[in-house]
């Protein structure tokens, strides 16, 4: 089993009242200094420690979306298009900016997440590889309380309980059996299917009366390619997957939003899954990864560890209310990152 790692980038959402009493960030050495008053009323941190110093791949304060994604995205997209699968998180709780880091703003051009910027750059740099054929396709599957709904199946989500399996074939790696994998030949044509997945999950969301907060968004680009000048019929897959996690808040604070406890139970357990697969990958000698437990890490596996490039924009919300969400996340991205 080959050794991986996780890089992992903290990015904060710009705030009014940033919690400049309780965070101290250095952006040059890349570490963030958390103060916790002795007479904080912030009690549920079961911890006696007050001071904490984290270090990151990289802190991304302020930045805007372009950046994020020089950072972010665009190595990442570049070794799925010679042949690496990747995959990209955003973690963190609800409100720290996910949906905006993955997804964009606005139509903005400006504004737009790494999703759309993933698929401009992809079909950009496909067309200067003209011994290379390629053939796109795009998958976006949303996962709700363990279940797997097909965001860009014909029939609508409320309809499709059980409907979509997923088998770890010998050949072929992770195979998600019922998913539609539409073909795009153009950024505009992968641009509207996202559209069109957005809406309905929108739609889903009424019918099934729940919020994109409680569930794992798994937006995937699958990429052949076949080389013109070999002889050989050698054809390349690849996935790059694009995930805007379930919000990371604990149950307690989430009550009041309406996060029932069954979703609050089935979240803490596929993220803490995932961090278990992560640790294992990470951990040398280790031939046992347990992807099964959970819906996320099995639809991922063939995408996290081995040769897969694997990162995690773990957002932050830095006003004085959230820091105990901030330290959580913080902590979390600490136990992702460890070598
Ligand atoms: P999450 O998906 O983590 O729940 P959102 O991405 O929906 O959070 O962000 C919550 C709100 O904050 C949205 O209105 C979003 O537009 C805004 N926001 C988040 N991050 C940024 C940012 N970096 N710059 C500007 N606005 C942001
Ligand atoms: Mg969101």
């Amino acid at each position: 089993m080959v050794k991986s790692t996780v890089k992992v980038v903290i990015r904060t959402r710009p705030t009014a009242n940033f919690a400049s009493k309780n965070l101290k960030l250095d952006l040059e050495k890349k570490t963030i200094e958390v103060f916790i008053p002795k007479d904080s009323t912030q009690g549920m941190i079961n911890n006696q420690q007050e001071n904490w110093k984290f270090k990151f791949d990289d802190f991304l304060h302020n930045a805007p979306q372009e950046e994020v994604y020089n950072i972010c995205g665009q190595d990442i997209v570049r070794s799925v298009i010679e042949g690496y699968n990747g995959t990209i998180f955003a973690y963190g709780q609800t409100g720290a900016g996910k949906t905006y880091t993955m997804s964009g703003g606005s139509q903005n051009y400006k504004f737009r997440g790494i999703i759309p910027r993933a698929i401009s750059q992809i079909f950009r740099e496909v067309q200067n590889k003209p011994e290379f054929s390629f053939t796109i396709k795009v998958s976006y599957v949303e996962i709700y309380n363990e279940l797997v709904y097909d965001l860009l199946s014909t029939i609508p989500p409320s309809e499709q309980a059980g409907s979509i399996m997923i088998q770890d074939d010998s050949k072929y790696g992770i195979v998600v059996k019922g998913l539609t994998l539409v073909m795009s030949t153009s950024e505009e044509d992968a641009l509207n299917q996202l559209f069109e997945g957005e809406t309905n999950r929108t739609i889903a969301e009424h019918k099934l009366n729940k919020s994109s907060t409680r569930s794992h968004c798994i937006y995937t680009l699958h990429i052949e390619s076949r080389s013109r000048v070999e002889s050989s019929e050698k054809v390349v897959f690849s996935k790059l997957n694009l995930v805007d996690l379930a919000g990371s808040e604990r149950t307690k604070k989430t009550g009041s939003e309406g996060l029932t406890l069954t979703e609050a139970n089935f979240i803490n357990k596929s993220l803490s899954y995932m961090e278990q697969v992560v640790i294992a990958l990470s951990e040398k000698g280790r031939d046992h990864v347990p992807y099964r437990q959970s819906k996320l890490t099995y639809i991922l596996k063939d995408s996290i560890g081995g040769n897969s490039k694997t990162l995690m924009v773990a957002n932050i919300w830095p006003e004085p209310e959230h820091m105990e969400e901030t330290i959580s996340t913080l902590r979390f991205a600490t136990r992702m990152m460890r070598v």
